[in-house]
């Protein structure tokens, strides 16, 4: 079978066209002839809504669709940056939009992936944001907002969580062992994978007297990250920059 690929944690931004050349690259060389790619969340570093038709929005869903166009399935969950991405941007990237929670089975193996934010149980003030935004009439109402006054009320969010993020321990900011656990049983798997915690590593531990496995994507702040599943199962990768 031909492979699998997983993504995440880009976090794509004007201010940074090394990692969105990279990416690019990423969708024109490794992505073409793989079978499917889901990119597990935080594609972007910010998104305030599909009506932001900012050229780079439109050049990411573009080369998107051209590789979807190309035969490949393309799949989308959302990020803690990107929780706002709605119908309309994946109609035009040719993506998916997946549940937070998704079972795949990958040659034979049952799957979780998700972007992995809602297992940092630990991060309470974050576990309250998130409550917070991901409530469907608060989306609601800040989408109805002017376009300026979102911009301004994201780059305050991202500022507040900079701050935020500084005051806190490395544990509190990584998955809670009990959240992975209890994901796991809920979906009857013993392998999870996800991003967002930009610890990219292969955890093997044992769920209830069975071997289970962590498998955690980086992001692509210095170089990209990459899961590749085919036959032979699984590969962590890292993509050096050129
Ligand atoms: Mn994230």
């Amino acid at each position: 079978m031909t492979a699998t690929l997983f993504i995440s944690d880009l976090h794509l931004e004007v201010g940074r066209p090394d990692i969105t050349a990279q990416f690019y690259r990423f969708l024109e060389d490794q992505a073409r002839g793989a079978r499917a790619l889901y990119i597990l969340g935080d594609l972007f570093e910010a998104w305030v809504g599909d009506d932001d038709e900012q050229p780079l929005n439109a050049e990411v869903a573009s080369r998107l669709q051209q590789l979807a166009a190309s035969g490949v399935d393309c799949f989308f969950v959302h990020g803690n940056r990107d929780f706002l991405v709605g119908r309309a941007f994946a109609d035009r990237a040719g993506l998916t939009l997946l549940d937070e929670w998704t079972v795949l089975d990958l040659a034979g193996e049952r799957v979780l992936v998700t972007h992995g934010d809602a297992l940092c149980t630990d991060d309470t003030e974050y576990m309250n944001f998130r409550a917070m935004v991901r409530n469907p009439e608060w989306q609601a109402g800040f989408l109805a907002l002017p376009l300026d006054n979102r911009y301004q009320m994201a780059a305050e969010a991202r500022r507040q969580s900079r701050t935020g993020t500084a005051a806190k321990s490395e544990e509190i900011m990584d998955v809670n062992e009990t959240a992975v656990h209890r994901a796991l049983r809920d979906h009857g798997v013993q392998t999870l994978l996800h991003g967002h915690t930009h610890r990219p590593n292969v955890h093997e531990f044992s769920l209830d007297n069975r071997p289970a496995t962590r498998i955690v994507l980086g992001d692509w702040y210095q170089q990209g990250s990459m899961v590749r599943w085919d036959d032979e199962g699984f590969e962590l990768i890292s993509l050096p920059r050129e």
